[in-house]
Parts: structure tokens; C-alpha cells; sequence
């Protein structure tokens, strides 16, 4: 054997696939799962080592010591490292950027993993109502307060004080000691309350289902829970989580991203009565840190995160849940693509504890993992207390004259509901006033000048906004085709029912629920607040309301645009309006009163909304799966969707025609590759957009295919000129 040091297999974070040997310090050992700064090329990066070994293929003379180690011991397990490079297999990314992305942006570049306390302000109640008159002699501290209250976030760190505000030590001291302001340590843990909420006594269907999970704890097993809405899904995660902090195990729980609103987290804490982390993108980088390095250690014991939490190192993991598994936010569509439902069981598998995946509409995938005994069902099938289900009706609209969308019948059925003091919440899953403006003298649209599509009409600001890139300019008043003055709103927009609605309704208070009116922080809070509280008597909103919210009030839903979900170009589409639909529809009724879903519809007879109102969602997804088993569609074939972009229109047509004729001939029976085509929306921020995809009915299939294919598509030189990616199990065909 050489008396070489060993060498360090790196991931680097770089779109350059493979790990990278360098030659470890000859002073000191360093394990897997350690950060390292190297060269790589030009530039100085972190990577992570994945492993040592004895031997190169690199040249010794070409091989570049480490230039520092970071960390003093792994912060990665072996299991989490494994974790990562599967990832990086299965989903045919980088596995550099996979072990970058597993790591909080601050380890990213290289800062340590313990964050000291650190001091933050965030304005006091009397900041939040003073007038600000009264710091007229003081205009540091005014501009301030200001800066504060119209800033993007309650709390700030000197830093984000020092970026923002020259000079601000001597007048934030002045507000704190006036009481506008508040000064504290920064904690990333919540604080468990003293005392906790007793749980309620669980009925004989969530018994059974809790108790096949705490006898499944200690070992791998995949449990699908399926309940109906309201049927106290969270109480059952709740008694598994019990009983895995009784065996001294931590529990992660995974949400959707709009889900960790305070009214779950605000659950979770009343009843664990243990520090819990959380991790989502609202976060700073510094509590994002600080949430992380607690799992890691062990101090936090239940974590609850979004979906890149899937990969937050735990000391002693016990259970993983997976709540509302069904929600299109687990899959990661940009930059690193990867699904963390699905590598939440892989991870599960490789720690040796169980995994609980909830949702009232099941995604097709786990409903076929179920039925196919690779999952455990579990079934809630009645609505726990009191409550009954909705009733659902199907409100045909044809011929009938709609006001901004809203049927005369629906109308009429939200003032019997709001007389009788029920809350009434309206969903159109478009937010702004209109989805296009059109000249009526021409039939001139005012379309993005950088994408394929019109812009939407956001009246209150004036301006039309381009939901696809983000452009945002003032409205026109004249026609650009023809000069008229006849520019009009067509369709229908939040904003537009939201106004119909306060002229037909001025009595009642509207809350409207939709990314324009919660873009800050704390103000969907606030929102979801005056919704639950009742003191919002009318909602108004897009899918943000169908998210799991528990409105007691809440009895009458209508759905208004439930029909442009049902000729979507996409497979899924049929799928994805069902969940929302059963989602929105849940909703209603889960206090005392009754409830009832009202579904206006041009096509009252189509197959798909009767069998999911006539039979509900499980007998609905069930069809939809055997119709995707003779269609040969996920999840019973196997896609990846190669996507390539560029400035120009031939260049993505080019490459993708080359990629294709690039795969192996032995590997054409078995994977199909279809396309190139032109994306469902061709053009989006001034690039052309082209997709190839690639279909087997084994995954082994798609897999081998793949290994053998990428590495000749990645050289060929079409490949440099464009931007493209690799979408493994692709969850949206845009
Ligand atoms: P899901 O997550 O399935 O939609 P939740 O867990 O939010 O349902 O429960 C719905 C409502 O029913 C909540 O208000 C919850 O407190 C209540 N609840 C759940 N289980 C019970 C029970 N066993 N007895 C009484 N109320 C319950
Ligand atoms: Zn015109
Ligand atoms: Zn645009």
C-alpha cells in the first residue's frame, strides 16, 4: 500500500457530474459527511466529502490538496450520504448541487454549524399603532419605524439593519426604550408552552389507524393514511409522534409549502410539549441554520419543515410524516429536481423507521403503492366530533346569466347561509381582476412582450402583470391596435369576485386569500385569522384556501371555475382538480353546522364530476388510475421529461433532435423517446422552450437508458449553447 494520504472524494457544487478526488491534509484524518473548501478550477468552493479512498484515476501530479476542512466532525451521516448520492442517481442530477442543496445556505459558504445567539428587533405593539406625528422631532427614528412597517419581515437582524440602514444603533436604542421597539435573542426553537393541550379521545377508526403506528415504530414500513376531510388526520400524527418522543426519537414532518401557517405549528406545539424546528423558505438563513444544527444535535425533537427538510440531519429519527402527500409543492421543479414525498420513504427505508403519508385525496402514485401492498392503508372514513360531511351539489350553469362569474342560484344560496351567521367562501383559482384585457372595437389583447400569453388585469393597482415571467407594467386605456378607448376585462380574477361580491354583500366583511394580499410576511396569517375567526364573514381566494385550514364557520363553498380544470393538456389535470375540489369543498361544515358545496359547471354531465360527487374521491381516483393503466401514463409507465431553453427558437430543437438521435439504439425498445415539441406555453421570459420525453414501462428500463444516454447528450455540443435539465418522474409537462 502507498504512504500517499488518501484521497477525498468531493461533491462540488457545480452542474459538472461525479464526485472530484483532492488529497487530504497529511495531518489529520478527515470522514465523510465533512466540509472542505477546494479549488475547482478558478473558483474556491465547499464541497462535501462523500468518500476516502486509497487510489485515483487522477494522475497524482494532477491532484490538488484540500485548501481547509470546516468542520471538526461529519455533520452528514453515512445514511444521509447515501441519501444524497441516491438522489443524485435516481433523479439524474449533479451531485454536487444535490449535496448543496441538502445543506443550509449558510454551511453552503462555508460559515460554521453553531449560530451564536444573536440579537434581533422587531416593532412592539406600540410601534405598530403609534402615530408617527409623535416622532416628527426625531426623523431617524420615524424613517425607521416606517422602514419597519412596511418591510417584508417582523423581525431583523443587525445585519439586515446594517445592509438597509446606515446609522440606525441610536435610534432603534431611543424606540426600544420608547417601547415602539423590541429587543431579543434570537431563537430558532419554538419554546414549548408550559403546558400542553390535552388530546381529545380518539373515535375506534383513528385508534386503529394510531395504533398501527406506534406498533410499527423500530423498524421500515410505509404506512398511506387516507381520510376524508376533517376526519382527524393530525390527531393520529399526533398520538404516533407521542409514542416515538416516549422512545426518545425525534419526528419530521414534511407540509406543503403553504401549510406551516402558526395554526399547525401552533397544534404541534400545544400538544408535543418538546422544542420543535421548523424549516421553511420564510425563514432567514440564519434561523433556517439554527433550526437545521438543532435537528442535527438532537435539541430540537420534532421538525417540522417543507420539502427540502426531507434531508435535515436528525440524531435519533423515529417517524416520518408526510401530511397532505398529495400537494404539488414536495416536488422541487427548478435547480436540483427531486421529489421529496417519494425520497421521504427512500429515507425512511434507510434510517429503519416508519413513514406516514396523509392526505385526503391521495396522489395516484401512493394510491397505487397501496393498492400494490408496497404501503399500508389506513382509513378515516368519517369526519371525527360532530361534524358531517358536506352535502355537494352540481350547479349547471348552462344558458344561465352569470354576474362576474356568479350564478343567480349561488347568489342566493350565500345570502340564506350568511343570514342564517354561517361564513360563505368563494374559490377561483385565478388571482388579479381578469385574466386579459380585450379592445372591443378590434379584439386587440395586451399580451406579455417576453412570453406567449396575455397579461392579467390587476385593476386596484392599474397595472397588467404577467403571471408566467413576472413582468408588471400600467395599464393601457386605449386600444394599441386600433386607438379606441374600449378596453374591457374578460373573465374572472379574485379581485373581480371580491368586488362583485362587497357591491352585492356591503354588510358583510370580505377577506380575499391569494398570493397579491399575502406577499408580506404575516399577513397571510393575519388573513387565515380573520377567516378563522369569523370576523371575515365572506372568503375570497385561489387554491391558498384549500390548504388544510380548519374554518369552523364556515358552511357554504362555492367553486366557481372547477371546469377549466377538466380539459387540461396535462394527464395530471384531471387528478390535480379533483384534489382541489374535494380540498376546497372539505373546507365546509367542519364545526357544528352543516355544510354545502355548491359547484357551478358548463358540463354538469361529465363522467368525472359525477363520480367524484356522486362517489367521492376514493372511487374517482381509483377509475383515473385504471384509465392511466390503459393509457400506459404514470404511475404505470415511467417519464423523464428533458426540457431546453434558449433565446432563440432553433437552438432547443436542435439539441433535443440531436439527444434524441443520440439514444442508444439497444435502448429504443424499451424507452420510447417522443418529441422534440414545443412546450404547452412555447415562449416564457424571451426564451423558446422545447421538451423531449422519454417513456418506459419498467423504471429499470428508464434507468438503464438513462445512465447510458445523459453522459453522450451532456457532449454534445449543441448542449453548451442552451439551458436544459432532467426532470426524473416529471409532476407538471409544462
Ligand atoms: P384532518 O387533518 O383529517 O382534516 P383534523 O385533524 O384537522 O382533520 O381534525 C378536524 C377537526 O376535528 C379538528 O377540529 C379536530 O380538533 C377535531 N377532532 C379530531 N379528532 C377528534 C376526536 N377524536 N374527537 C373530537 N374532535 C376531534
Ligand atoms: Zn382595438
Ligand atoms: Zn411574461
Amino acid at each position: 500500500m502507498s504512504q500517499r494520504p488518501p484521497i477525498l472524494r468531493v461533491a462540488v457544487p457545480t452542474p459538472v457530474r461525479g464526485l472530484f478526488d483532492y488529497l487530504a491534509p497529511g495531518d489529520r484524518a478527515v470522514e465523510p459527511g465533512t466540509r472542505v473548501r477546494v479549488d475547482f478550477g478558478r473558483r474556491r468552493l465547499v464541497g462535501v466529502v462523500v468518500e476516502c479512498a486509497r487510489e485515483s484515476a487522477v494522475p497524482a501530479a494532477r491532484l490538488r490538496p484540500v485548501q481547509a476542512v470546516l468542520d471538526e466532525a461529519p455533520l452528514l451521516s453515512a445514511r444521509l450520504l447515501d441519501l444524497g448520492c441516491w438522489t443524485a442517481r435516481y433523479y439524474h442530477q449533479p451531485v454536487g448541487e444535490v449535496f448543496a442543496a441538502m445543506l443550509p445556505v449558510l454551511l453552503r459558504r462555508g460559515e460554521p454549524p453553531e449560530v451564536a445567539g444573536e440579537r434581533a428587533w422587531s416593532l412592539a405593539p406600540g410601534g405598530h399603532t403609534g402615530e408617527l406625528d409623535a416622532l416628527s422631532r426625531a426623523p431617524r427614528q420615524r424613517a425607521l419605524v416606517e422602514w419597519l412597517r412596511a418591510g417584508a419581515r417582523d423581525t431583523v437582524t443587525a445585519a439586515d439593519l446594517d445592509t438597509a440602514f446606515s446609522g440606525w444603533r441610536q435610534p432603534a436604542r431611543r424606540l426600544v426604550e420608547k417601547g415602539w421597539l423590541e429587543e431579543r435573542m434570537l431563537s430558532c426553537l419554538a419554546e414549548p408552552p408550559a403546558r400542553t393541550a390535552a388530546p381529545p379521545a380518539l373515535n375506534a377508526d383513528q385508534a386503529a389507524a394510531a395504533g398501527a403506528l406506534r406498533e410499527a415504530l423500530g423498524g421500515f414500513a410505509a404506512f398511506l393514511l387516507e381520510g376524508v376531510t376533517g376526519s382527524g388526520k393530525t390527531e393520529v400524527y399526533l398520538d404516533a409522534v407521542d409514542a416515538a418522543l416516549g422512545r426518545g426519537r425525534q419526528v419530521l414532518v414534511l407540509v406543503p409549502e403553504i401549510a406551516l401557517t402558526p395554526q399547525l405549528v401552533g397544534r404541534f406545539r400545544a400538544r408535543v410539549g418538546v422544542p420543535v424546528a421548523m424549516l421553511h423558505s420564510a425563514l432567514n438563513a440564519r434561523e433556517r441554520l439554527c433550526g437545521w444544527n438543532a435537528a442535527r444535535t438532537g435539541e430540537a425533537r420534532v421538525v417540522l419543515g417543507t420539502r427540502s427538510a426531507v434531508f435535515v440531519p436528525l440524531a435519533e429519527p423515529g417517524l416520518i410524516i408526510v401530511d397532505e402527500e398529495h400537494d404539488a409543492s414536495f416536488k422541487q421543479q427548478d435547480g436540483v429536481r427531486y421529489n421529496a414525498r417519494d425520497l421521504a420513504a427512500m429515507r425512511a427505508r434507510s434510517e429503519s423507521v416508519p413513514v406516514v403519508f396523509g392526505s385526503a385525496t391521495p396522489s395516484l402514485e401512493s394510491l397505487a403503492n397501496a393498492l400494490a401492498g408496497r404501503y399500508r392503508r389506513l382509513h378515516l372514513g368519517r369526519r371525527a366530533g360532530a361534524a358531517r360531511p358536506p352535502r355537494v351539489e352540481l350547479l349547471d350553469v348552462r344558458r344561465r346569466p352569470l354576474v362576474e362569474g356568479l350564478a343567480a342560484a349561488l347568489i342566493e344560496r350565500m345570502e340564506a347561509h350568511l343570514g342564517a351567521g354561517g361564513q360563505v367562501m368563494v374559490f377561483i383559482n385565478r388571482r388579479g381582476f381578469a385574466p386579459q384585457l380585450i379592445c372591443h372595437e378590434c379584439g386587440w389583447v395586451p399580451e406579455c412582450r417576453r412570453c406567449d400569453a396575455p397579461m392579467t388585469y390587476h385593476r386596484r393597482r392599474g397595472e397588467l402583470h404577467c403571471h408566467h415571467c413576472g413582468a408588471e407594467r400600467p395599464a393601457p386605456t386605449t386600444c394599441e391596435g386600433c386607438g379606441a378607448e374600449a378596453l374591457m376585462p374578460l373573465g374572472q380574477g379574485t379581485e373581480r369576485v371580491e368586488a362583485a361580491l362587497g357591491a352585492r354583500f356591503p354588510e358583510f366583511e370580505i377577506e380575499r386569500i391569494d398570493r397579491d394580499t399575502t406577499r408580506r410576511k404575516g399577513s397571510l396569517e393575519a388573513s387565515l385569522e380573520r377567516a378563522r375567526s369569523g370576523e371575515a364573514r365572506i372568503l375570497v381566494g385561489t387554491q391558498m384556501l384549500a390548504k388544510g385550514h380548519d374554518f369552523p364557520g364556515v358552511t357554504l363553498v362555492g367553486i366557481l371555475d372547477a371546469d377549466r380544470g377538466l380539459f387540461g393538456v396535462d394527464f395530471r389535470a384531471a387528478e390535480r382538480v379533483a384534489q382541489l375540489v374535494v380540498q376546497v369543498a372539505g373546507r365546509a361544515g367542519r364545526g357544528e353546522r352543516p355544510g354545502e358545496v355548491v359547484i357551478q359547471t358548463h358540463h354538469p354531465e361529465h363522467p368525472l364530476l359525477r363520480t367524484l360527487v356522486g362517489e367521492g374521491y376514493g372511487a374517482f381516483a381509483r377509475s383515473l388510475l385504471e384509465e392511466r393503466r390503459e393509457a400506459a401514463l404514470p404511475p404505470h409507465a415511467h417519464f423523464c421529461l428533458v426540457r431546453a431553453e434558449a433565446p432563440a427558437q432553433a437552438p432547443p430543437r436542435a439539441f433535443l433532435q440531436a439527444a434524441r438521435e443520440a439514444l442508444p439504439v439497444e435502448c429504443r425498445q424499451r424507452v420510447l423517446a417522443l418529441g422534440p415539441v414545443k412546450a404547452p406555453l412555447e415562449r416564457i421570459a424571451g426564451r423558446y422552450r422545447m421538451q423531449l420525453l422519454l417513456q418506459a414501462g419498467s423504471r429499470a428500463d428508464l434507468h438503464a437508458a438513462l445512465d447510458r444516454w445523459l453522459p453522450a447528450v451532456e457532449a454534445l455540443p449543441e448542449a453548451r449553447r442552451i439551458r436544459w435539465s432532467v426532470d426524473v418522474d416529471p409532476q407538471d409537462m409544462s
